[in-house]
C-alpha cells in the first residue's frame, strides 16, 4: 500500500493514505455512469438568472431523485450514507463531468451541517428532506450595509413578543445571493439590546413569505440578477425558527461560515477540472511559446489546484481522525479563491483578445463569465484580508495591532 508520510500543521504528524479501496472505486464508477447519463450535454444558462435558476432545479430535482443531491447524509433524508472520501469522490466525477453548479448549495453546504451540529431532532427531520429535494431553497444572511467585514457589528434585531410566542425581526440584509430566488433565509439578528458585537447574536431561519419580510433583487455587474437586499418589518417568527440557543448565534454562525470557507463549498474537484479544462484548452489552441510567462503560469495554476487537491486528503485524513480543521479553514479559502482567479486569467492570456469575447463561436465564453465570478472569490465567504487577519491571530499567534 502506498503511503505518503507528511506533514503538517506544527509538531503533529498525519499520516495521508491515498490509496482508493476496492468499494470506493465501485462508488466512483457508479457515479461516473450516472453522470455520463444524466448531465446535460449543452450548459445550462446561469443559475443566477432567474430562467437559470429554474433549470437548475430541475437539475438538482433530479439528483434527488436519484439520490446524489447529497451523497454524504443519512439515507432517511435524501443521501446514501457515504463517507467524506466517498463525498470527495463524487465532487471530483461531478466538475469532471462539467455538471451545472449546486444553485442550493447554501442550504445543503452551509446551513445543512450547522443543522446537524446545532439542529433539534426535529429541525433536523423537518428542514434536512426537504432542502435535499429542493423544495426549500436557502440563501443567507450575514451582510448588513454596514456590517460585513465587521459582522459582529450588524444592527438587524429581534424582539421577543412574548404573548405570541415568538421574534420580531426588523432590519436589513444585504449581498444576499440568489436571495431573489429562494424560499428561507438564515441569519443572524441581535436578541440581547444591550449587547456589544458577538455576544447576544441569535440564529434564525425565515421563511422569505413572512409577513413583513421584502426581498428586493438587484442586478451584478456581469448582468445577472442573482443578488437581493432583504428588509424585515416587525416580521414574526416562532420559537422554533431559532438553531442553536438564544444568544449562541455568533458560535453557531462560525460552525457556517467554516464550511464555506473549508471543506465543502469548495471541494478540489471543482479546480481539478477547471486545470484539466485549461490544458484541454491549450492544447486546442496551441500556445505563444514566445510568452514564456504564460506557459509558467499555467503549469502553476495547474499545480496549485493539484495541491489543493493533497492538501484537502490530508485534511480530510485529519476530520476522520477526529481532529477539526479550526481556522486552517482560513488559509483553504485564501487558497482556493487566489486559485481560482490564477486558472481564469492563464486561459484568459491563452485566449488573448477572444478571451474579452462575451461569445465565441455562438455560445457564452465560460473563461471570461468564469474569471468575472473568480474576481469575487477573494471578497465572499469572508476578504481574504480578514482570513490573513485570522491566520495571524489564530494560527500564527501574532499580536494584534
Ligand atoms: C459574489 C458575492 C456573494 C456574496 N454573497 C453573500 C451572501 O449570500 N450573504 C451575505 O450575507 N453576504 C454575501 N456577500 C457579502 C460579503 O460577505 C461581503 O462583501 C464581505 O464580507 C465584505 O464586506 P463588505 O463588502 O461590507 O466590505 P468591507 O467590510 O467594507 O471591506 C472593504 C475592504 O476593507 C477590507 N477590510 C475591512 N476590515 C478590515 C480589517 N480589519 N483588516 C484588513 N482589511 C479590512 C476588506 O478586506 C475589503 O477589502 C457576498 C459578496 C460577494 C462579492
Amino acid at each position: 500500500m502506498r503511503r505518503l508520510h507528511a506533514y503538517l500543521t506544527g509538531r503533529q504528524n498525519l499520516r495521508v493514505d491515498l490509496t482508493w479501496t476496492p468499494e470506493q472505486d465501485a462508488f466512483r464508477d457508479e457515479c461516473r455512469t450516472w453522470l455520463q447519463r444524466n448531465v446535460p450535454s449543452e450548459p445550462l444558462p446561469s443559475g443566477d438568472t432567474r430562467e437559470g435558476f429554474a433549470r437548475h432545479l430541475d437539475w438538482e430535482r433530479q439528483l434527488f431523485a436519484d439520490r446524489w443531491a447529497v451523497v454524504s447524509w443519512p439515507e432517511a433524508y435524501g443521501g446514501r450514507d457515504a463517507s467524506l472520501w466517498e463525498w470527495l469522490i463524487f465532487e471530483e466525477e461531478y466538475y469532471r463531468a462539467g455538471a451545472p453548479q449546486r444553485v442550493t448549495q447554501n442550504g445543503i453546504f452551509l446551513l445543512a451541517p450547522t443543522i446537524f451540529e446545532f439542529g433539534t431532532r426535529t429541525q433536523q427531520d423537518y428542514y434536512l428532506p426537504r432542502m435535499a429535494a429542493a423544495e426549500d431553497l436557502w440563501c443567507q444572511g450575514w451582510s448588513e450595509p454596514n456590517a460585513g467585514s465587521d459582522l459582529a457589528s450588524l444592527t438587524s434585531k429581534a424582539v421577543r413578543d412574548e404573548a405570541a410566542g415568538g421574534w420580531r425581526l426588523s432590519g436589513q440584509k444585504t449581498w444576499t445571493t440568489r436571495g431573489a430566488f429562494c424560499t428561507h433565509l438564515f441569519g443572524l439578528f441581535r436578541t440581547d439590546p444591550d449587547s456589544v458585537r458577538h455576544h447576544g447574536l441569535t440564529y434564525f431561519m425565515v421563511p422569505l413569505e413572512t409577513e413583513g419580510v421584502t426581498v428586493r433583487g438587484f442586478g451584478r455587474l456581469d448582468g445577472d440578477e442573482g443578488f437581493a437586499e432583504v428588509f424585515f418589518d416587525e416580521a414574526f417568527v416562532s420559537d422554533d425558527l431559532i438553531l442553536g440557543a438564544v444568544g449562541s448565534g455568533w458560535s453557531v454562525a462560525m460552525a457556517t461560515t467554516s464550511s464555506e470557507r473549508g471543506l465543502t463549498l469548495r471541494s478540489p474537484g471543482r479546480f481539478q477540472a477547471t486545470a484539466a479544462r485549461l490544458v484541454r484548452l491549450v492544447r486546442d489552441r496551441g500556445l505563444d511559446t514566445a510568452d514564456p510567462s504564460t506557459r509558467e503560469a499555467i503549469v502553476r495554476a495547474w499545480m496549485a489546484a493539484e495541491a489543493y487537491s493533497l492538501y484537502t486528503l490530508a485534511d480530510v485524513s485529519g476530520m476522520v481522525e477526529g481532529r477539526s480543521p479550526g481556522f486552517r479553514s482560513s488559509l483553504n479559502k485564501i487558497f482556493w479563491s487566489e486559485l481560482d482567479v490564477d486558472l481564469h486569467t492563464a486561459a484568459l492570456a491563452v485566449l488573448g483578445g477572444e478571451g474579452e469575447l462575451e461569445t465565441i463561436g455562438g455560445t457564452e465564453n465560460p473563461w471570461l463569465k468564469g474569471y468575472q465570478f473568480s474576481l469575487s472569490g477573494p471578497i465572499y465567504a469572508g476578504t481574504n484580508e480578514i482570513q490573513r487577519n485570522i491566520i495571524a491571530e489564530r494560527v500564527l499567534g501574532l499580536p494584534r495591532k
